[in-house]
């Protein structure tokens, strides 16, 4: 394994933490990017890697992308992010969680944790228990803020993908513009709903038959199949399943005028923003457009306000698209080359 200063995705983070807990099995890491902006949050991946190597890059990759995303939502928090070094069976316990819980205490509040994959809210109730430095808890129905993330995030991609349509296609409404959702799960399936109700023409994918169908019954899109939906002919597509799929090779094949969508890390390599736009294709930065589901989360944490302040917060995303979308036709830059530079000025690198 190459020391932390030496992993390409090292970007002068503050603090790398390695943590053991022989009683527990537990190995994790604990990546604190930046706390320029306040404490580092970011979620905890429970996760097999082959190597220790790929974990270290891993966490290191998405410390920095929660760093990004955080100082572009305008929140007071900086980032970072866990990764528990699963064996190959997966095998989690609750002492394993608990002596996770013990390590975050420790960073004093520096380091702010939450659900990712492979970890449930049931095992945030126990990293809970040993911390106050948790968001993305049950809340009680009826609270204001928390909960689960997925309709804050859609209303933000819903939000964007509107300003991108009234930039690329000077339309200020949806009706019949046809949009492809890739994915079917808990985002896309509010967005949809929301597109729906708007008159726009859909078409949905999911490799989950129940799932896509049960979207395609309520909002009336149409079911396409998982390999093709990111090359239909359509106004707008969605990303809204999985990350890297803005390829060299995908992108020759797109249909598009528009990349809207959810889904984290869409670009597989950074030359695939410049792709994308010698295409001509308006691109929305996936960590400014799905920045919802954080916006809510942090709210929560920080207890710094309540629905309101949420529903500002979001409204916020259009407005910052277009910042980057100027910034990028006036400098002849690609959005996610502006956005990431916009984005390290906000946290001072
Ligand atoms: P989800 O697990 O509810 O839904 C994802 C869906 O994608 C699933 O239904 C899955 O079957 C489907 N899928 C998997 N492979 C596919 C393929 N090849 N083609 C088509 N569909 C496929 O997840 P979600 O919470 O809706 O998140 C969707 C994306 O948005 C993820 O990339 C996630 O990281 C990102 N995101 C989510 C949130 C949030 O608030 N939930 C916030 C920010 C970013």
């Amino acid at each position: 394994m190459t020391t932390p200063w030496g992993n390409p995705h090292f970007d002068e983070h503050e603090a790398v933490h390695f943590v053991t807990d022989r009683a527990s099995g537990l190995k994790a890491i604990i990546a604190l990017h930046s706390t320029a902006l306040g404490p580092a949050a970011g979620g905890t991946r429970f996760w097999h890697y082959a190597d220790e190597g790929m974990a270290l890059s891993d966490v290191l990759r998405l410390s920095r992308g929660m760093s990004y995303k955080n100082a572009m939502a305008g929140l007071p928090l900086g980032g970072g992010k866990a990764v528990i070094l699963a064996d190959k069976d997966r095998s989690k316990s609750d002492a394993m969680i608990a002596a996770f819980g013990r390590a975050v205490n420790r960073l004093g509040g520096h380091y702010v944790t939450a659900e990712d994959v492979g970890i449930t809210v049931e095992d945030m109730i126990l990293v809970n228990r040993e911390t106050d430095h948790v968001a993305g808890l049950p809340v009680e129905d009826g609270a204001e803020v928390g909960g689960d993330p997925g309709p804050h995030t859609a209303r933000g991609v819903y939000l964007g993908l509107k300003s991108a349509v009234k930039r690329a296609l000077g339309r200020e409404d949806l009706s019949g513009v046809h949009v492809a959702i890739q994915g079917a799960g808990s985002v896309a399936s509010h967005l949809a709903r929301r597109l729906a109700a708007d008159g726009a023409k859909l078409s949905i994918a999911d490799v989950n038959v129940e799932r896509v169908e049960a979207v395609a019954a309520e909002t009336g899109a149409t079911i396409v199949d998982p390999a093709h939906i990111l090359f239909i002919d359509a106004d707008v597509v969605s990303p809204c399943a999985l990350g890297a799929i803005l390829t060299e090779d995908s992108i020759a094949n797109l249909n598009t005028g528009i990349i809207a969508g959810a889904a984290n890390n869409q670009l597989a390599t950074p030359g695939d923003g410049q792709r994308l736009a010698a295409r001509g294709i308006l691109y929305a930065p996936d960590y400014v457009i799905n920045a919802g589901g954080i916006i809510n989360v942090s709210t929560e944490y920080l207890a710094d306000g309540g629905a309101d302040l949420v529903r500002q917060r979001i409204d916020a995303i259009p407005g910052r698209l277009e910042r980057i979308w100027n910034e990028a036709a006036s400098s002849g830059r690609d959005p996610a080359s502006v956005a990431d530079a916009m984005a390290q000025a906000l946290i001072g690198r």
